[in-house]
């Protein structure tokens, strides 16, 4: 294994001065590859310090554009890219940030198509999509694939975060059915307090590093839940349900499904 040269130990210097990350931290984190799927709210944020953690690959997968009322909080983006695609924005700012490191830009939906193929290029997949059927896909898929998956979702001024250790439970643990169809909504129709998907993709961005540092204990069997205005964080614990349908004891679901079919959305 390579050693790390004199800019890199520069740059991750606090990171090599902190026991629980040290030399061997870092080279896995240079080593590890990451795939964030949607780079809006929670995606800027964890794409960012992903980045200046020294993450070595970073595949940024989502199939919008910049709109300039995405800038009250996709802190990524900026007034020079708007209209151009997310990931292609996002992906500049990131090598600026730290040319040394890989970054995709996979300017894609991903869904049931394509979503195996591309979670299984990566280690440990981020959740920073807006929609229910975005987050049981991507559940499914890396359970199939036996990935962990950081999860983030935000609402107004709450927002939750944990991860998915395959074995551990799965987002269909948590939510076994979609909600009723017309209670679906999405960051278009409700508003966003700006701060909060800071605080949610930065946690999400934490627990990547500590997924593939092993520091410290992950955010596993325990969902996060906070409330910005309010300022408040209590933790729930889960456990893996015995009857889930794809990681429980029996499952009937073996591969992926029909997701927009699922949580009643119009494909
Ligand atoms: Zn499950």
């Amino acid at each position: 294994m390579a050693a790390l040269d004199l800019r890199q130990r520069q740059r991750y210097a606090r990171h090599l001065s902190l026991a629980e990350i040290g030399e061997a931290g870092q080279e896995r984190l240079l080593r590890s590859r990451v795939l964030i799927v949607g780079v809006g709210a929670l995606g800027s944020p964890a794409a960012l310090y992903l980045a200046a953690a020294g993450v070595g690959t970073i595949g940024l997968a989502d199939h919008d554009r910049v709109r300039l009322s995405n800038l009250q909080r996709q802190v990524i983006h900026s007034i020079d890219g708007l209209n151009q695609p997310k990931v292609q924005v996002a992906a500049q700012a990131l090598r600026r940030l730290n040319p040394e490191l890989t970054v995709e830009a996979i300017e894609a939906t991903v869904d049931e198509r394509n979503a195996l193929d591309l979670l299984a290029r990566f280690d440990v997949v981020v959740d920073g999509t807006d929609s229910f059927r975005a987050r049981y896909l991507l559940s499914d898929a890396a359970y199939l694939l036996g990935k962990p998956l950081v999860h983030g979702s935000i609402f107004r001024v709450e927002g939750q975060v944990t991860v998915f250790k395959p074995g551990h439970g799965c987002y269909r643990c948590l939510y076994p059915e979609p909600p009723p169809p017309g209670a679906i909504e999405t960051s278009e129709d409700v508003g966003i307090f700006a701060a909060l998907p800071g605080i949610i993709g930065t946690i999400e961005a934490a627990e990547t590093i500590k997924l593939v540092t092993g520091a410290g204990d992950a955010l596993v069997n325990r969902v996060l839940l906070h409330d910005s205005l309010a300022m408040t964080f209590r933790e729930i614990r889960y456990e893996r349900n015995r009857a889930c349908p794809i990681c429980g004891d029996r499952p009937t679901v073996h591969a992926l499904i029909d997701y927009g079919a699922f949580v009643g959305v119009a494909p």
